[in-house]
């Protein structure tokens, strides 16, 4: 009998003819895979290609990225901007001086009434990094607001403010690199094979040849644990608590690397202090990984001769997220292994650019790393302006979560959000459904004009998609790739970068402020900003040839280099941005403030990503081959939980929370225990009307993760007339 492959017949590539190849990187996820694009004769995109050349894909690409050229003519493309007096009303279409001149006058009519923090600026991880300069010029330098943030504060806020308390700076100490070299790596939370499916091949790759052990921490069986050689499954929320029971073991066993922590870190005692009250007996008893496992797990860990560490959203996206963070640093530390080739911390970013916001976008302090708290650096940027350093505020302002709280309060009147979509990714939507219609004045800026968060704007913004525009994004291990301009800008939308320039002229500093004609004029003004600050943030080096050249180029990259290689690594000499020069450990302490299942609410509700979709599917949504993997929303549950309920692999059940409903279609699975069930984030009006969100005291980033549902069978016609019922609201 013959089987599969020998009976199908083989795959076509269709011979395209390509007069040019330019070159971009993928504008999806942080991985930063380089992507070539084929131009014909008559200048029509007609293929595209994996650049076997770039170090971070060698060619490879995921379907996002294989696909992502049909996003130039996909439906639901923003063609002219919109405006209407109120948001029940049809748009009409505008010219763009009306549109900006109109949102600009309702800026300053806002302000002048309210005062200048009662408009806010929301904007995206998925920019160009000159945008986001620009942006923070337009919004700190000009308008003048201090309610400025970018979604980010959904995906990586913890992992920044972990990095700070732990090393006085932001900025992922590893690389991919590291993979090559460690002799243990243990992912918490993060289904890297579906997230970032070419980081999952550098890591298979790395033991495929010299095997090393893999230890996946996740409640989930995910595609990752299903490949790891330890999985532990952990109880929602209680990472803190293995990994204090994990150094517990180490500092017990005298496994720690003592002349490390005496050279490199301060506060070792306090830690030590705190570990004691971690044994792993009673541990076992609250994280739900058995103690002889805690025991294992510690010492492959700290024995190995470099090990390393990787997380994404099941740390971040916690009500104590940044601790996590700072747990995973201190457990680094104390075993040596941070700056070293496979001994470190590496955070994988979200959005492909969410790292160039963190760097340039002055959401959260002003350009280069700098902070408004520190009056040298509001001097510094304000000399480089033009302006006067008065009109920074003198801390930031409001983070994006407390941004629609502050809408709901009457505190703030007016809105821009730039290439994000709340109304699909934010937790309890119901509330911010509500904020939304108490807004003066919302104005939207995106790629596609059916995006949610449109239904509620007074004046549309099409913008122009990925390399119908150029600029550089910088990836998780802090690699600046380029994307050249390929097309011109779809319909009549613009770039970004033309976007904000023109918005600026219609402000006061807009005058005094330089706005470059180009976004490699922003470019170059960032390079400047960078030389010599003492930071590790030094790109002055770096040119669009340069990076072109390389395939992108990680920063360290001083304008002495001589190569074209940046720093792989940072920290490798011990000293780190603190104002001691050491890292700090800083004990975290387990509080248990989840909202947890009970008789009322019995099952966890845990959320992700699935590898077709990215983000709230604006792109991947209209993407046929990636929809038509996952089209409707759906819902993980275990067999026998399933069985007790009274519910069918394919039928349709209403979950239920404290914040309101959804009805999704049920996939029976054993990769879901008894107790949780599992739903991508991806799909509008679904998991997030069920999320509570609460936020993390330092990185106010919400604990998407953990909440409570319970659950009810509903027939076919029933989850019709629920999901036409929310359509129509
Ligand atoms: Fe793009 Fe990420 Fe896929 Fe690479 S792994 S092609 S960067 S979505």
């Amino acid at each position: 009998m013959l089987f599969g492959r020998r009976k199908r017949k083989p795959i076509v590539i269709p011979n395209k003819t390509v007069k040019e190849w330019k070159y971009t990187t993928c504008n999806y996820c942080s991985t930063g895979c380089a992507i070539e694009i084929g131009i014909d004769e008559q200048g029509k995109v007609v293929t595209s290609r994996g650049h076997a050349g770039a170090d971070v894909n060698r060619g490879k690409l995921c379907i996002k990225g294989l696909l992502e050229t049909e996003l130039f003519e996909s439906p639901g493309r923003g063609t002219e901007p919109l405006i209407r007096q109120r948001f029940h009303e049809p748009f009409e279409k505008t010219d763009w001086d009306t549109a900006l001149d109109t949102t600009a006058n309702k800026i300053k009519e806002i302000q002048a009434k309210y005062g200048r923090d009662s408009f806010a600026v929301v904007s995206t991880g998925q920019l160009l990094t000159e945008e986001f300069y620009t942006l923070g010029k337009l919004t700190r330098g000009c308008i003048g607001t201090n309610n400025y943030d970018g979604n980010t504060t959904l995906c990586m806020a913890s992992a920044v403010s972990g990095y700070k308390r732990s090393f006085g700076s932001d900025g992922p100490p590893g690389c991919y690199e590291d993979f090559e070299h460690t002799d243990c790596l243990m992912a918490f939370g993060s289904n890297l094979p579906e997230q970032h499916p070419v980081i999952y091949w550098r890591l298979k790759e790395a033991r495929e040849k010299r095997k090393f052990p893999l230890i996946v921490v996740d409640p989930r069986v995910t595609m990752f644990a299903q490949f790891a050689d330890i999985h532990l499954p952990i109880t929602p929320g209680t990472d803190t608590v293995l990994i204090n029971a994990m150094m517990h073991v180490i500092f017990d066993e005298g496994l720690e690397d003592r002349s490390y922590i005496e050279a490199n870190t301060s506060g070792i005692e306090e830690l030590e202090k705190l570990a004691q009250d971690y044994n792993p007996k009673l541990a076992q008893k609250v994280c739900g990984i058995d103690e002889d496992t805690i025991r294992q797990v510690a010492r492959l860990y700290a024995k190995a001769d470099a090990s390393m560490s990787i997380w994404t959203m099941g740390i971040n996206q916690s009500t104590h997220g940044s601790d996590g963070v700072v747990n995973i640093n201190n457990l680094n530390l104390v075993t040596g292994n941070i700056g070293k080739p496979g001994g470190t911390s590496l955070s994988i970013t979200g959005q492909c650019n969410a790292m160039g916001t963190r760097e340039w976008s002055s959401c959260s302090g002003l350009p280069g790393y700098r902070y408004l708290e520190n009056e040298k650096d509001r001097k510094d940027i304000a000399d480089f302006w033009g302006i006067d350093p008065e009109f920074f505020p003198k801390k930031r302002g409001l983070a994006q979560t407390d941004i629609f709280p502050a809408i709901e309060s009457g505190e703030i009147k007016g809105l821009w959000l730039i290439a994000t979509n709340p109304m699909t990714s934010m937790p309890n939507l119901p509330r911010i459904r509500k904020s939304f219609q108490n807004l003066e004045f919302l104005v939207v800026q995106d790629v596609y004009e059916d995006v949610e968060t449109n239904q509620y704007s007074h004046v549309y913004f099409p913008a122009a998609v990925w390399a119908e525009k150029e600029g550089c994004h910088t990836n998780t291990e802090r690699r600046v790739n380029l994307t050249r301009n390929v097309l011109k800008p779809y319909a009549n939308s613009k770039p970004d970068f033309w976007i904000f320039k023109e918005m600026a002229k219609r402000f006061e500093n807009g005058e005094k402020i330089e706005f470059p004609e180009t976004p490699e004029g922003a470019f170059n003004e960032m390079k400047q900003l960078s030389v010599g600050t003492g930071r590790t943030l030094d790109i002055s080096g770096m040119s669009y040839e340069k990076i072109e050249a390389a395939r992108g180029i990680q920063w360290p990259y001083r304008a002495d280099s001589e190569t074209l290689k940046g720093d792989p690594r940072l920290y490798t000499d011990g000293h780190f941005q603190t104002a001691s020069g050491k890292a700090n450990l800083i004990p975290v302490r387990f509080v248990n403030n989840n909202e947890c299942p009970d008789d009322e609410y019995p099952f966890w509700l845990n959320s992700g990503r699935v590898v077709e979709h990215f983000h709230t599917r604006t792109r991947t949504g209209k993407i046929g081959n990636c929809n038509k993997f996952s089209p409707t929303p759906y819902m993980e549950m275990n067999p026998d939980a399933a069985e007790e309920l009274g519910v069918q692999h394919q039928s349709y059940v209403r979950l239920t929370s404290r914040r309101g409903d959804a009805v999704v279609m049920v996939q029976l699975t054993q990769r879901v225990p008894r107790n949780m069930v599992f739903i991508p984030f991806h799909y509008h009006d679904c998991v997030n009307r069920l999320t509570l969100g609460l936020l993390d005291p330092y990185s106010r980033q919400p604990a998407f993760k953990q909440c409570a549902v319970r659950i009810e069978h509903v027939d076919q016609e029933e989850a019709a007339r629920l999901n036409a019922e929310r359509r129509a609201y």
